[in-house]
């Protein structure tokens, strides 16, 4: 089974180790070549992201108790941004000089590369600090492949501001879209750039349902009902997904899948088959699909890593998907909502 994934931070592990050609034979994290081989896994989106000061081991402590709230980091300012953006999106166009993936700006090219065995990436920008008041670096970033794009991290920015990691929370903590976070979305419509609202704040959703033309997509969200996080969607926020042709990715990370928002890799399967279902049953078979976090969170020991997804497969055949519904969540619901958005 080929699986397109909805989100990873392997650029941001690169921009630690800057072992860029260690993506070709082997990288210590959840993602490299042969991984994704192994996994099936065919492509994704690979996210720009500029780091917040502060130890991320700290944080992934403070997200193994039984309650949190992380204070939301200081936003960055904008030189800053777009020093960081502009070298996390020049490893992937080394990557792409070099063939060892391609990045792709249709479903036409992720099809081809899936043919091929080239793995197909999507440039995706998490967090829209490195974007101007007059939006020169959103032209810029486009012509460098960029399709996607967050307009929050969990991180205030000038266009809207995004969810604490806090547990248990409602996703309802903060201010909505600014003004100029209107003018954004515009843009993104305009230019056919995918909106990804994992990370938003309740308000900042509803802003963007009302403005955007597009199809509502979080790339990396779970079930609220079943693990009532920050970060993920209450049934509402699903079905509103599911009515305008959106999609939602099922996050790997385990604060997120566990009913006890705890980020420990002990998570059974049936705990991802659980919010998938929910997830289905809420926004539909056609609105599910597969947003990994590689890289950026502990997943499941079950999966390990890209190599592991054919578990995940395996599972959702033992639990009763049919083959038809399991190449919708793996591949086929990302392709037909990247068509809806993409032109
Ligand atoms: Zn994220």
């Amino acid at each position: 089974m080929q699986i397109f994934d909805g989100h990873n931070d392997m650029l941001t592990q690169l921009y630690r180790s800057k072992d860029v050609s260690g993506f070709a034979t082997g990288l210590s994290g959840h993602i490299d070549k042969p991984k994704l081989r192994d996994g099936g896994m065919v492509g994704g989106f690979f996210a720009i992201w500029v780091p917040s000061k502060g130890d991320l081991a700290a944080l992934t402590a403070e997200m193994r108790k039984d309650a949190y709230d992380l204070p939301l980091p200081p936003p960055i300012a904008l030189e800053e941004a777009q020093e960081v953006a502009l070298e996390q999106a020049g490893y992937l166009i080394d990557l792409h000089a070099t063939g060892d993936l391609s990045i792709c700006t249709s479903t036409d090219q992720i099809r081809s590369c899936a043919d091929a065995g080239t793995p197909a990436a999507i440039l995706h920008l998490e967090g829209a600090e490195p974007i101007d008041p007059d939006f020169a670096m959103l032209d810029r970033l486009y012509d460098l492949g960029l399709r996607s794009l967050g307009p929050v991290w969990s991180r205030p920015t000038d266009f809207g501001a995004g969810v604490p990691f806090r547990y248990p929370s409602s996703p309802d903590t903060g201010a909505g879209l600014t003004p100029l976070g209107v003018q954004l979305i515009e843009r993104c419509n305009a230019k056919g750039i995918v909106i990804d609202l994992s990370h938003i704040t309740e308000a900042g959703f509803w802003d963007v349902a009302k403005v955007s033309q597009a199809p509502l997509i979080a790339t990396h969200s779970n079930a609220h009902a079943l693990c009532p996080h920050s970060r993920n969607l209450t049934d509402e926020q699903l079905r509103a997904i599911g009515e305008t042709g959106g999609v939602a990715g099922l996050n790997f990370a385990t604060a997120m899948l566990r009913a006890d928002g705890k980020m420990l890799p002990e998570v059974g399967l049936d705990v991802m088959l659980a919010h998938l279902d929910h997830m289905m049953a809420q926004a539909g078979v056609d609105s599910v699909a597969l947003g990994s976090d590689f890289d950026g969170a502990v997943v499941p020991a079950g999966i390990g890593d890209a190599s592991g997804l054919p578990h995940l497969v395996a599972a959702m055949e033992r639990h009763g998907y049919s083959s038809d519904m399991i190449e919708k969540i793996c591949v086929e619901n990302w392709m037909r909502v990247l068509d809806a958005t993409w032109h």
